[in-house]
């Protein structure tokens, strides 16, 4: 019996947030792709109980243009009708009658509560429906399974079991934007900003936000203040005022509480900070609002929609009715399937570990991420919380921060959070200016020499800061003479390097660890944190500043786009930087449904450039004047010798004989971001620390051990999110097993997957490979 084409249907239930349409994209597209039909469901659950024309099927032309849109284009609700048996019998006859095979849910706690509920009461509803006759026996046959798969799509951030809702970055990013302009108000005026945040349960949007911005304080509902919390925050504020600063931001979550339950308000807050008997500061309060669920989303919502939208179709598709029903997460950089069930249950558990006063059970049940970046965010704001003891005097180590290569958004906020640490635990961190370049040409112990002290005041002010502070080099320890970089490191009697940058800093290391047969100075640890919009350094698939880039990207290609779709039938080709590794421009593809995106790791050939053009003559053929028509092809920078985005918007406009004309477009420097991206400053923060930890367990005087330090493969090792882990790679073994120096980037690219992801939906025609 020849099988029905399966009808898969996509919805987004709750609160809306960014992310949901390019879920909705990549549902709808992929589902076309592997020769199912797509449907939407309209306004979430209501649509579902109300059926009719709120269940639409959908071409592969309706979801154009859904990436760069703000909310959810096919609406969302809260249905009061879905909680009753009544509407979920109405909402599985729609099911039925539509044909629906499976629906995949885009949506928070609640709105996956609700798709358990559904799937548990399937077979009982079905049967209901046909005892009362609305649906006939046979009706039901094919439908007695029903097969669901949920996506968190949530800015909360607040679903157990998954690092990162759908949504969840973009709503940070709009508050990290909003705390970056009262800054500059509160600094100009001397004031305190008291910001109220969205979180009622989850104060991860409120404490992510006081990593980014370097808040002076926070309150959250998983770690309520003592009972003395008021005397607390005055003196830890008072401490800042005294130190000099200029301005006093504290960050609260709705769902700030007492130890006691008892809630704490924006007001009170406010009236402690302007009370003329203590602080007596200047101080208002911001309500940011709804403001954070706005916006288009930011590249990784839309990276993370799109790869969980394809996975939920895989995995509908892979379903059998003993399946158990899962959603898709993420972990670190690893996308999976999980069970549902045990994510909710969990994280109820949390709401109610909660309203229970039992706090620290609560947060025992947030990620490691969020633990982690919560002992480092009250260590950094001398909150007292962080659980950092000072070393031993024989254990203080004399720590050097050092960047090389370009800048890349995070690398401040990176020294901020390791010179903080540093701090609290009694180390010396010493600031090397203008990496070895700088420090080669060294000049005496004068305060210009580039070997410095750090002043806190000002570095504590670096959370935010794009660029780099201390200013960064290319050039190579031996190309400065790593006679003179041995003799340096000796001179300052530095027991660890703290490095952070990009492959030069990689290659740098590399120099020192062979050097120290040589030159037993260099018998001390070296780590590096990988910080380089190319995203190119091996041991990693993250770079700090990587996530900046696309951002920048993103939104130059938003806007570009747009204007090619007023003038309708143009294509812009967009040359991106990345060096030979095509990562941004492939993750900016994927976020803004490029045509084509041309990398290194592929090369271009006629063939392919033959196939593009053809395939654009038959999408603006197709086109016949709809809006959002403008097309985007993506070129990275070294993608061929030959060809680059001029010439191949000089090919593509000769070959489309006026169907369509082309522009290039190169963004160049603007890559390279202004504000870092909150990801980038959080993730920095978080593994600064971990950079300087792992360090510190080399102890000092490395050099008078010098075999000891040189035979541990970690003592010059890199950091790095790998698959669903943080880890540290031995330097030796990156360079030998997993390093294309020729192309100074990794052997393997972790994201190649995902090339086909773009191509397919931006419907790309397979061609055949170069030769
Ligand atoms: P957000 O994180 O933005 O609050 P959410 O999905 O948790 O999103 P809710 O308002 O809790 O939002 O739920 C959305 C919808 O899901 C509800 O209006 C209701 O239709 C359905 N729903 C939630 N919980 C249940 C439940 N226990 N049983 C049946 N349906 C439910």
């Amino acid at each position: 019996m020849a099988q029905h084409k399966k009808n898969i249907a996509v919805m987004t239930s709750g609160g809306d947030s960014p992310g949901m349409n390019a879920v909705v994209r990549a549902v709808v597209r992929t589902a076309i792709h592997l020769d199912c039909n797509a449907y939407c469901v309209y306004e979430g659950y209501e649509g579902l109980v109300r059926g009719g024309t709120y269940i639409k099927q959908m071409g592969w032309e309706d979801v154009r243009g859904y990436l760069s849109e703000g909310g959810t284009l096919i609406g969302t609700a809260r249905c009061m009708a879905f909680f009753e048996r009544e509407g979920r019998l109405q909402a599985a006859k729609n099911m039925v009658l539509n044909g629906i095979d499976a629906l995949i849910i885009c949506g928070g706690d609640g709105s996956l509560t609700g798709a358990d509920r559904f799937r548990a009461e399937w077979p009982s509803l079905l049967e209901e429906l046909v005892q009362k006759g609305d649906l006939k026996k046979e009706q039901i046959e094919p439908f007695k399974h029903l097969n669901i798969v949920g996506l968190v799509g949530s800015i909360d951030n607040d679903l157990s079991g998954t690092d990162a809702t759908i949504g969840a970055y973009s709503a940070l990013s709009r508050i990290c934007e909003m705390v970056d302009y009262i800054e500059a108000t509160a600094s100009s005026h001397s004031r305190a900003f008291v910001i109220e945040v969205m979180g009622r349960h989850c104060g991860w949007l409120a404490l992510m936000a006081a990593v980014a911005t370097g808040a002076d304080f926070l309150f959250i509902p998983e770690k309520p203040r003592e009972d003395n919390w008021k005397e607390e925050m005055c003196q830890v504020i008072k401490g800042h005022r005294s130190m000099g600063k200029r301005k006093t931001i504290v960050i609260i979550a709705e769902g700030a509480l007492d130890k006691h339950g008892n809630k704490i308000s924006p007001s009170m807050v406010k009236d402690l900070l302007a009370d003329k008997n203590g602080l007596g500061l200047d101080t208002r309060i911001t309500t940011l609002g709804h403001v954070q669920r706005g916006g288009s989303a930011v590249a990784y919502d839309r990276m993370l929609g799109t790869l969980q939208g394809v996975e939920a179709v895989k995995a509908v598709l892979e379903a059998t009715p003993e399946t158990e029903t899962c959603f898709i997460a993420i972990t670190e950089n690893k996308i999976a399937r999980k069970p549902l069930m045990a994510a909710v249950a969990e994280t109820k558990e949390v709401a109610k570990l909660i309203d229970a006063q039992r706090f620290n059970e609560a947060m025992a049940l947030r990620d490691t991420e969020f633990s982690d970046q919560y002992k480092s965010y009250a260590m950094s704001a001398n909150m007292g919380w962080g659980d950092v003891e000072v070393v031993k005097e024989n254990e203080k180590m004399r720590i050097g921060f050092i960047n090389v290569g370009a800048p890349a958004g995070g690398m401040n906020a990176a020294i901020r959070a390791g010179v903080a640490y540093c701090r609290a635990r009694g180390h010396e961190p010493l600031a090397i200016h203008n990496g070895f370049a700088g420090f080669a040409r060294h000049y005496g112990d004068t305060p210009l020499g580039a070997v410095r002290p750090f002043d806190w005041l000002e570095v504590d002010g670096w959370a935010s800061k794009g660029g780099s502070e201390i200013g960064t080099n290319r050039e190579l320890p031996e190309e400065s003479g790593m006679e003179l970089i041995a003799e340096l490191i000796k001179k300052f009697k530095f027991d660890a390097l703290f490095l952070i940058g990009g492959f030069e800093a990689f290659h740098a290391i590399a120099q020192l660890r062979k050097a120290r047969s040589q030159y037993p100075s260099l018998c001390i640890p070296f780590t590096l944190l990988p910080a380089t919009i190319s995203n190119n350094v091996p041991g990693t698939e993250y770079s700090l500043g990587s996530d900046t880039c696309l951002n920048e990207l993103v939104a130059y290609c938003d806007k570009i786009k747009q204007s090619a779709s007023a003038t309708r039938r143009r294509v812009f080709v967009i040359e991106t930087q990345g060096g030979r590794s095509g990562y941004i421009a492939l993750l900016a593809g994927l976020s803004v449904g490029a045509s084509a995106v041309y990398i290194p790791e592929e090369g271009i050939s006629l063939q392919m450039l033959t196939a593009d053009v053809m395939h654009l003559k038959d999408v603006f053929a197709k086109d016949k004047g709809q809006t959002r028509a403008g097309r985007l092809v993506l070129i990275n920078e070294k993608a061929s010798k030959t060809y680059n985005a001029k010439l191949i918007a000089d090919i593509m406009r000769e070959e489309a004989h006026n169907r369509f004309e082309s522009r290039d477009s190169i963004p160049g420097h603007v890559q390279q971001g202004g504000v870092p991206s909150p990801m980038d400053r959080c993730r920095a923060v978080r593994l600064a620390i971990k950079c300087i930890q792992h360090l510190e367990k080399f102890g000092p005087k490395g050099y008078e051990r010098p075999e000891k330090i040189s035979q541990d493969s970690f003592s010059a090792s890199v950091i790095g999110i790998k698959g669903a882990d943080v880890i540290f790679s031995s330097m030796q073994d990156l360079e030998e097993n997993e390093t294309d120096w020729k192309n100074r980037r990794p052997t393997a690219a972790h994201w190649m997957g995902m090339k086909s992801i773009v191509d397919i939906l931006g419907g790309r025609p397979d061609y055949p490979a170069p030769v």
